[in-house]
């Protein structure tokens, strides 16, 4: 039996990824569950699964949750806060923590979970742009595994066990472009409600806009090169409309690997927590005659700005990236709240990152600092009305 913790457990990876759990409830137990606010998605939860702790980041919420599972003889400990997190994420006898959050905040929560050697699958590209190899490093030295949960880093992870890290030439990210892929019009007059309404995958807001904008292509070519160690001017982004070949790999004899499947995050989701066993997932099986043509484009980088900046930032190194993904972060929500227009996402990002002095340092303080910055002066920029 293998014993879990989810942090992020009501957003949209989170309550797949619990779907799954239930599934294979001889194989797998939920031990601790971490929330945000979501207090109606918890309680749910906790009834179905009883976890002996879980964590909200209010202390009023906490309270009332308190409250709640004395009321109903639940016996599970309710804990608050970025301690609460971190209880959970350093529990002991659990074989694997589970970080479906979204944003930089996961980052600390994930550093706790390594440090006190616990297995690890991550959803949350964020923290791996902001300190990927910081914490492929410490991963290195704690000796534990880091599971990718994404459906392209997951495909990578498939198309290169067993193989030498020196046998890779390249690595294909494919993307399906996003909902804007071939619009033609003004990028400017895109609308909350048109990029909330992505053509293929079913994810977070905060996903979708990073799809529409291709910022999240970004974002995983960073996530893959910390990830399997290879830079990134070795990771090639290609449009791939139909979603079916969720990435590749290209080694030096010329021969690529790809993994295939209908795209279903379950998929992705599952391995991760079964890995290196398959278990049956009841996704729909590929019929390649039925989906008739698979085809490849190569991605536009001026219509799309944010591919730049993902790998001048990955270039750059050091806090950068950190910089970047702050920067979207705070440009994404101010988005959302209909704050600025879709384009002024990736001027925010530019102008936040041109500002920027590198910091040298490799340590956590460092990447935290970045973040700090990068958000307080993104955030003067969509004040002053960018
Ligand atoms: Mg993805």
């Amino acid at each position: 039996m293998k014993k879990i913790v989810i942090l992020g457990s009501s957003g949209s990876i989170g309550t797949q990824t619990l779907d799954i759990v239930a599934k294979l409830k001889d194989s797998i137990c939920v031990k601790g569950l971490a929330v945000r606010s979501n207090l109606r998605v918890l309680k749910s939860q906790i009834r179905k699964f009883r976890p002996k702790a879980v964590s909200m980041d209010s202390f009023i919420d906490s309270n009332n949750l308190r409250k709640w599972c004395a009321l109903n003889n639940l016996k599970t400990t309710v804990y608050s806060g970025n301690t609460g997190v971190k209880k959970l994420a350093t529990m002991s006898a659990i074989d694997m923590v589970f970080i479906s959050t979204v944003g930089a905040v996961g980052f600390e929560s994930i550093v706790s979970a390594i440090e006190a050697k616990k297995n690890v699958a991550i959803a949350n590209k964020e923290v791996f742009v902001m300190a990927g190899n910081y914490i492929m490093n410490l991963a290195t030295e704690k000796g534990v595994l880091v599971l990718p949960v994404d459906s392209e880093h997951s495909a990578i992870f498939q198309c290169c066990t067993d193989e030498k890290k020196s046998n890779i030439k390249k690595i294909i990210l494919t993307a399906s472009g996003g909902p804007f892929y071939k619009y033609d019009e003004d990028f400017s007059k895109i609308t909350v409600e048109q990029t909330l309404e992505h053509p293929i995958w079913k994810m977070g807001n905060k996903v979708t806009v990073d799809s529409a904008t291709l910022m999240n292509k970004g974002l995983e070519a960073i996530e893959a090169s910390a990830l399997f160690g290879i830079p990134v001017d070795r990771i090639k982004i290609l449009v791939h409309p139909q979603s079916i070949v969720h990435s590749m790999v290209e080694y030096i004899d010329g021969s690529v690997i790809a993994q295939l499947s209908n795209p279903d995050m379950r998929l992705p989701i599952q391995y991760a927590l079964t890995y290196p066993a398959r278990f049956q997932s009841g996704i729909k099986s590929l019929n390649l005659a039925e989906v008739g043509k698979l085809e490849f484009f190569e991605p536009n980088f001026d219509k799309f700005p944010c591919l730049k900046l993902s790998y001048f930032a990955a270039k750059k190194g050091f806090t950068m990236p950190a910089v970047m993904n702050a920067a979207n972060e705070t440009a994404v929500s101010a988005f959302l709240n209909k704050e600025i227009k879709f384009t002024d996402i990736a001027k925010i990002v530019d102008t936040t990152m041109r500002a920027h002095i590198i910091s040298k340092i490799s340590s956590l303080n460092a990447f935290v600092d970045a973040d700090y910055w990068a958000r307080q002066y993104s955030n003067r920029l969509i004040d002053k009305g960018i």
